[in-house]
């Protein structure tokens, strides 16, 4: 169970998040719709501590993320702790953030070395697992550079996968892809969805949502505007705003 509570983030006098809770339960595909600049990546930072709310806490699994209690206040986490936590939640970036310098198969299995969670060789086994699950087997040797964008995401998510996480944020992980491309990675997020990973995704694949959303959430101006079943919000939206995006997106 993902829960944040009271969250709220400033830049500098820029207040980005405007007082958000919400909660995920384990196996659920939870959507975030909204306008640019309504805060949803800054929403996804600060569930895995890449931000750090100022107002508010998240916790996963009952866990306080970045932080502990100390009496009545929250102390900041130490670096380690952070990064422990964060190897938790698996995160799939719009622009893939694969090492470019790397194999596919060394973009897959370094985390798990790394973090000391499998031997190289057993990082190596399970992440040629893994890019057979994303349609990839035969690119293992190849460098991000040769591949296709659709190709670049399939491998981010096997990268996301290799630490096992109970949790994968998804942000906007097709907008950077030519439309031909956008498929081959949705059917790989459906399949997850299909598996009972908890997804949280950023889309404006408004389809995609209605398929494999238990829950969506409409965000602006940093706050949660309205959320519910896809087929209540996409198409009984209560709110103006909600209905006025809709209409832009659909
Ligand atoms: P998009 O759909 O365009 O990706 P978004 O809903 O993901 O938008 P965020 O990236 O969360 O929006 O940004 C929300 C607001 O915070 C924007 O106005 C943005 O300019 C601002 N912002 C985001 N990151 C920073 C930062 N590191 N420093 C200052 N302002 C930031
Ligand atoms: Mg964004």
């Amino acid at each position: 169970t993902v829960e944040v509570h009271g969250v709220h983030k400033w830049y500098g006098t820029h207040r980005v998040l405007n007082g958000v809770d919400l909660t995920v339960r384990p196996g659920e595909v939870t959507v975030i719709l909204g306008p640019s600049g309504s805060g949803k990546s800054t929403l996804l930072r600060v569930i895995n501590h890449l931000e750090k709310p100022e107002i508010g806490h998240v916790s996963v699994n009952g866990e306080l993320i970045g932080v502990r209690r100390h009496g009545d206040r929250l102390k900041e986490l130490s670096e380690r702790a952070i990064l422990a936590q964060r190897s938790r939640i698996g995160f799939v970036f719009q622009n893939f953030n694969l090492f470019p310098h790397l194999t596919v198969l060394e973009n897959v299995a370094a985390a798990p070395v790394a973090t000391g969670k499998l031997a190289s060789r057993e990082a190596d086994v399970f992440a040629r697992e893994l890019l057979d699950r994303v349609g990839l087997a035969d690119k293992a040797g190849a460098r991000p550079r040769q591949l296709s964008g659709g190709q670049q995401q399939r491998v981010a998510i096997a990268r996301a996968l290799a630490l096992r996480p109970g949790l994968i944020l998804f942000d906007e992980p097709t907008s950077a892809l030519d439309p031909e491309l956008v498929g081959e990675v949705l059917e790989v997020v459906r399949d997850l969805a299909r598996s009972g990973t908890t997804l949280v995704i950023v889309t404006h694949e408004i389809g995609f949502a209605r398929e494999i959303a238990d829950r969506v959430v409409f965000i602006d101006d940093g706050r949660i505007v309205e959320q519910g079943p896809p087929a209540e919000l996409l198409d009984r939206p209560r709110h103006e705003r909600t209905k006025d995006f809709l209409s832009r997106v659909l």
